[in-house]
């Protein structure tokens, strides 16, 4: 059997490397560490966690991330594998000893017989004659793949920064105050979603913006801000009324529960998925603090009670528009035999780019194979995120995603009683759900490797 080229023995990379092996697929990994050095990574170890050491929550009854934690133990993870063999005590959290962790990884694909590590950058566009290639350079992919895969797929389709907005759960969204209107009512109904500001509403979250604590850059984040994607706290250093004639601007919108009274500001929230269940808050990317976000953004009316999919921010991070250039099998469009996945297939964070590494081996070994390997259901934890950065998503507006559960298809009710499911209970019947439908595409695969057989090293 030819072997599958990886570039990258980062979380995804390593991952998809075992899988292969697992299933019997040769492969051989190209790491360019210690060749060529990143601005973030420390060692020469394969799968080195760059910040923080933790895996977040490995609660997997009522958490999309502590979910995907199970699917991936379930589906023989090797990332999950070392993490548990490495924990270290975090309470409801999965956090690992990083040297332990990342040694452990890369103990275990030294050891496997159809693995081959190469060290070494591959500068470029892989060779033709890899006919198989899974790219998971990550966010700091170096610069001469990083330019060639941006001549392949066009200028626009790789980004060099993620300026993440806020995205908000719709049904966290107080409709008493909001509405669904687009700008001049172009679009659908269902488009935007307008949150009115009075004059002494705006002033005071103004001040409340200005005065809160942002991020700082570090060291090898320090290229300047795209004028286009300015953080909102930055355009509104440059003058009180800037917001006000950029993205909080009230022009082309009538209030219907207050038609006579014209708002000061409006913030804007636009469709974030095609479940319609996300919705990103429009031009408010931003690098305030996390918990300054959450406090400063619920001062907007009709966002009280607002739940966050993911907060905003802004890094350096190498990502492709995946949702116009992948096919549901990770492949790109135009050059099928090249993969992505990890961080920049356009998710974010070691465990969602992880389980997207181990899903890419799975898709790459039944392909060697002459297997037929769908994806997982859209109802799970790994599938609703591979059908989001693979299509699910806006195109147009696409940034990087944390698993969570507003990617998953709502669960409003339950089936018997016709009762609203709120709360934990949702949570619940989520991962009861996904549980049930991984398992049995586990069981449905063709892949000759066992379900949760973790034994294997
Ligand atoms: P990586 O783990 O970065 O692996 C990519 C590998 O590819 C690297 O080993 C790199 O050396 C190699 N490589 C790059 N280009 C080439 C090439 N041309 N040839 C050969 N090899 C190449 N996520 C979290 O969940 N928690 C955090 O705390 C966190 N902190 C982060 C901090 C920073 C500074 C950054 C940049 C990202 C952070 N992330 C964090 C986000 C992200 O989840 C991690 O970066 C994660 O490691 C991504 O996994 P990956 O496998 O896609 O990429």
């Amino acid at each position: 059997i030819r072997p599958v080229h990886i570039i990258g023995g980062g979380l995804a990379g390593s991952e998809a490397a075992w899988q292969l092996a697992r299933a019997g697929v040769p492969v051989v990994l190209h790491e360019m560490r210690p060749v060529r050095r990143t601005d973030a990574h420390q060692t020469d170890g394969l799968a080195e966690l760059v910040c923080s050491n933790s895996f977040r929550s490995d609660d997997d009854d009522y958490n999309a991330v502590g979910l995907l934690h199970w699917e991936m133990r379930r589906a023989g993870s090797l990332i999950l594998r070392c993490a548990d063999a490495c924990a270290v005590p975090a309470g409801g959290a999965l956090a690992v000893d990083r040297e332990g962790f990342s040694q452990a990884v890369q103990s275990a694909l030294e050891a496997h017989p159809l693995v081959t590590i190469e060290r070494g950058e591959v500068a470029g566009l892989p060779p033709e004659d890899w006919d198989s290639v899974i790219i998971a350079t990550g966010p700091l992919t170096s610069a001469p793949l990083a330019e060639a895969i941006a001549a392949l797929t066009g200028e626009d389709s790789l980004a060099f920064f993620d300026a993440i907005a806020p995205i908000v759960y719709k049904d966290s969204i107080d409709f008493d105050t909001a509405w669904f209107q687009s700008r001049y009512d172009k679009g659908t109904g269902t488009d935007y979603i307008n949150c009115p500001m009075s004059r002494e509403q705006y002033d005071a979250f103004l001040d409340a913006l200005l005065a809160a604590e942002k991020t700082e850059f570090k060291e090898w984040e320090g290229t300047p801000y795209f004028e286009g994607c300015l953080p909102i706290e930055v355009m509104a250093e440059r003058g009180r009324q800037t917001l006000t004639y950029g993205p909080m601007k009230p022009i082309g919108l009538t209030n219907p529960h207050n038609p006579t009274v014209k708002p000061y500001a409006v913030v804007q929230l636009r469709q974030d998925n095609a479940l319609g269940t996300l919705y990103n808050m429009v031009g408010f990317q931003t690098k305030l603090k996390w918990g300054e976000q959450k406090h400063i953004f619920r001062m907007i009316p009709g966002l009280e009670n607002a739940e966050f999919a993911r907060l905003g921010g802004i890094h350096r991070n190498t990502f492709l528009n995946s949702p116009r250039l992948l096919d549901d099998r990770q492949r790109l469009k135009a050059m099928p035999r090249l993969r992505f996945a990890g961080q920049i297939s356009g998710c974010e964070g070691y465990v969602e780019s992880a389980s997207m590494g181990l899903v890419a081996g799975r898709f790459a070994a039944a392909e060697r194979l002459g297997l037929e390997q769908g994806p997982p259901p859209v109802t799970t934890g790994m599938g609703a995120l591979l059908n989001h950065i693979t299509g699910g998503a806006e195109a147009d507006t696409f940034q990087p995603m944390n698993v969570n559960f507003g990617l998953l298809p709502d669960i409003l009710r339950n089936p018997e009683t016709g009762r609203k499911i709120k709360g934990r209970d949702r949570k619940a019947a989520y991962t009861a759900r996904a549980k049930k439908d991984f398992t049995d595409w586990l069981a449905a695969s063709a892949l000759p490797v066992p379900g949760d057989d973790n034994q294997a090293a």
